[in-house]
Parts: C-alpha cells; structure tokens; sequence
C-alpha cells in the first residue's frame, strides 16, 4: 500500500474555524508564528480528492450529515454561489450540514466545507451564514489547508483522512489504530502553535471579498463574530479544549467592521430558501416538538406576510412530525394557495402524503411539480423515491443509472437504486449498491456485510462476479488499513 504523502504544514487548520466557545483568555494568549505562502504542487489534485473523499467518509461516521433534500441543494447552492465568486482556480466544493447544536464550520482536503446545524440555526440573517462559508472557502482558495497535511505524510491514505477527521471533530474514531493516535498526540502541540492568526485574517480579508462579489450584506461578517463572542459566555467551559485555538477576537471583530464599513449601507433581503431551511432544521432538530410549535404559532402573529408564512410553514413541519397529517396538509395546502410558486411548498404536501403512507397521491404531487420546478432536485429525489414505492423501480433505476456518476457524494442515488433494485427482484445488484452506499457514510464494515451477502446469491454472471470480488477486495483493504493505523 503506497503510503500517502503530504506537505509540511499543520493540521490545526483543520479545526474549527469560528466556534461560539472562545473564552477571553484564550483570545491574547497565543503567539504565533508566521507560515509564509505555500504553492501547494506536492499533492496532486488527484490526491486531494481521494483525501478529501475518504475525509467526508469519516466524517460520516463520527457525525450525523443531513439528509434532508432541500437542506442539502440550499447548502450547495449558497456554498456554489460564492465559490464562483472567488478569484482562484475553478476547482469543485462539496457543502455539507452537519446536525449539531454546537456553532462550527469547518473545511477539509478536497474543498469538503462542514457546516453545523447550530451554526445556521445561530445566524441572524443569510449574509451571516454566507460570511461564515466564504470565510471556510477562503481557506482553501488561499491554500491554508495545503499546510496541514504534513502531520499525516507519514500515514496511508485511509489514516490520514481518519486522523484528519478526529483532529477536526475532536473524537476519536474506535476503528482508528494506535499509530493513527500517537501520531495526533505527537503533533498536537506542535499544530496548537502553528495555528496562524494571519491565515484567519486573510480568510477574513478575502471572505469578505466573495461576500460582496456574491452580493451579500458584507457587514454579516462582524455581526456574526459579535454574536459569536456573546455566545461564548454561554457555553463557558463545555468547550472541546481543541478548538479553543480558533479564537473569535477583538481585532477579527474590528479589522472585517472596518471593511465592511467602507461599502454603502443598503438593505440586503433574506432569500426565501434561507428561511424556509432555517424554519426546518429547527423543527427537524427540536427535541420538543409542543415547545418548538408553541414558538412558530407566536411568529405566526408578527412580522411580514412572508414571515408569518415561514412560520406557518414551520408550524405545518410540526404538525407533520407529530403525525397530525390533516393539520399538516390543511397548513401547506392554504400556504400553496398564497405561494403556488414556491417548490418547498408542493414538496411539503408531497412529504405529508407520502408519512401517511398515500404514495399515489404523493406522486402526483411531485409529477406535477417536477415538472413545473424541473431543476429543484430534492423534487426528482423525492419523485424517484415515491416512483420506487409505487411499483415503478423499472423507470427510477433508469433515471438514477443515467445520473449516477455526475454527483459523487451523493450517497442518497446508491440507497435508492439499492431500494429499485431489492422491488425489481436483484437482490446482488441491490446488495452491491446498499454496500456503496454504506462505503459512502464510511461504514466500511456493513459495505463488506453487504458484499458477501450478495456473493451467495446464486446465478451471478461472470460480470457481477469480478465487480463484487474487486470491490470486497478494495472494501477489506480499507477497512485493514484504518484498523492498523497506518
Ligand atoms: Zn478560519
């Protein structure tokens, strides 16, 4: 197995990059040295992306990623709105959520950008957000991340991207062998000290920058750290020691006011998609759905007309987790009648139907607005989900073979052409897709499971055969390699 190598740099940059859990006393109290500008040519692009894959894989396993569809094409969207408004290279992000209350965002090898659910829930307006992504884009754009990955040069590739990932979400994997953790323990000192205030203020300076270019309020920048620095008191000492070396200081809060002060006031309005996905990852996320609804039906009373929609929509997210189908349909339908051109709204009703098991009627829902919305794919999503619940695997295995290979990280296609497959009665094709589907949420092991099942089915041609061999084969390697620690 060729060992992995990689540049000279630290790995602390990984970390977290704006956390609402800086102390005071952390803010003075680091020196730093100067990292001078690295070109970043001793890693190939090839090798960032399978780095950067096998990264987001563990990720997957240490951490809940969203599901949700529309959470999903919004965090991609915004994130791809202000990638193109960068002035590097063209080169491929990946925007995730990661479901988690506590305010972080991150960014590892292969332009794989992290955005915690509590961080969105956090922010105040969209602009906040988008300066907290094109901060983490300016990381990567400006090659900071180049640096970090000499603390796992000496490492294979399935090591590297594991001890990236526990560094970053500052766990431990249990898969993950001893020399994985020694070499961690080995360069955490030395990564706390190279952690470099120059890099967070060039990621400042040139985030701000994407922010205007992509015409977003460049002022959401310092509101955020604002907000960041008064939530801080609040979470006080539970902080992972970790990423307390990202602190949020005086002069971040100062220098991107300045800027953003330099550029005329106007206002800058919320996009729609922007509240609807805030609206639902607190609803999707409430560990108290009578609080969480007692909360909406108060915002229902104020506000703009669309205001008092999103919170009705909220409201109707609710009714919808609780199982009160007819109150859920009875909200989103009066809500269509007022926003018809509103995508979230048809797949709202279509989600309704679908929970109180009428597939039919939630199909044609979601024919009808496919085909009115023909780019909004959590609608093409959801439509070959129902398609497949309907009897209808022969056409959606089509449409998601054809599309199978345009979207990488979507570990979604492999569930469902997995699920096409087990209704069209080919249980090794569907074994074999459930297996990269679960190599995709980096459990390695349940992708082996699957594979060996899929083996003692009987009537494998000679095609299936070398596919389910080489890939058991690429699967057990892997999961030896993460297990060895090297
Ligand atoms: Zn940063």
């Amino acid at each position: 197995m060729r060992k992995f190598r990689l540049l000279s740099g630290s790995i602390a940059l990984f970390l977290s990059i704006f956390t609402g859990t800086i102390s005071a006393e952390v803010n003075q109290s680091i020196e730093l040295p100067d990292i001078s500008d690295s070109t970043g040519t001793l890693i190939s692009p090839r090798e960032e992306k399978e780095l950067g894959d096998a990264f987001f894989r563990n990720i997957h396993r240490q951490l809940t990623i969203n599901q949700d569809l529309e959470v999903q094409a919004y965090i991609r969207s915004i994130g791809n709105k202000l990638a193109t408004h960068t002035e590097s290279q063209p080169r491929s992000f990946h925007f995730f959520v990661v479901i988690d209350k506590n305010l972080n965002a991150f960014a590892g090898p292969g332009g794989y950008i992290g955005i915690n659910s509590g961080l969105i829930l956090a922010t105040d307006s969209e602009s906040e957000l988008a300066s907290v992504i094109s901060h983490e884009i300016a990381h990567v754009t400006q090659r900071h991340l180049y640096r970090a990955f000499e603390a796992a040069s000496q490492l294979s590739l399935p090591t590297a991207a594991a001890t990236l990932a526990a560094i970053l979400i500052g766990t431990q994997s249990p898969e993950l062998g001893q020399a994985a953790l020694l070499a961690v323990q080995a360069h955490s000192i030395q990564q706390r000290i190279n952690f470099t205030r120059s890099n967070e203020q060039e990621a400042d300076r040139v985030g701000m920058q994407t922010l205007i270019k992509a015409d977003f309020d460049p002022n959401g920048m310092p509101t955020f750290f604002e907000r960041l620095q008064q939530n801080s008191r609040y979470y006080g000492q539970a902080v992972p020691e970790f990423l307390r070396t990202h602190p949020v200081t005086a002069s971040r809060i100062s220098d991107t006011r300045n800027r953003a002060e330099k550029h005329p006031y106007r206002h800058y309005p919320d996009s729609f998609a922007y509240r609807i996905i805030r609206t639902k990852l607190r609803v999707l996320g409430s560990k108290d759905l009578d609080t969480t609804g007692r909360y909406f039906r108060t915002l229902t009373a104020q506000g703009t007309p669309e205001q008092r929609a999103i919170a009705n929509y909220g409201l109707g997210w609710v009714a919808l987790k609780q199982q009160h189908f007819k109150d859920a349909e009875k909200i989103f339908t009066k809500l269509l009648k007022t926003l018809p051109d509103r995508p979230t709204l048809h797949i709202a009703l279509a989600e309704t139907a679908t929970e109180s098991r009428q597939y039919s009627k939630a199909l044609t829902i979601l024919k009808k607005a496919r085909h009115r919305f023909p780019n909004f794919t959590p609608l093409s999503t959801l439509h070959l989900s129902t398609l497949i619940k309907t009897g209808q695997a022969q056409q959606a295995r089509q449409e998601i073979l054809l599309r199978l290979h345009t979207d990488t990280q979507d570990s979604t296609r492999y569930h469902l052409l997995a699920q096409a497959y087990d209704k069209l009665q080919q249980p090794i094709e569907s074994y074999r897709y459930l297996a990269e589907y679960y190599y995709q949420i980096g459990r390695t092991e349940k992708a082996i499971e699957h594979i060996k099942t899929a083996k003692k089915f009987t009537g494998i041609n000679f095609y299936q055969h070398a596919i389910l061999d080489q890939r058991l084969a690429f699967f057990i390697e892997e999961e030896r390699i993460l297990k060895l620690g090297r």
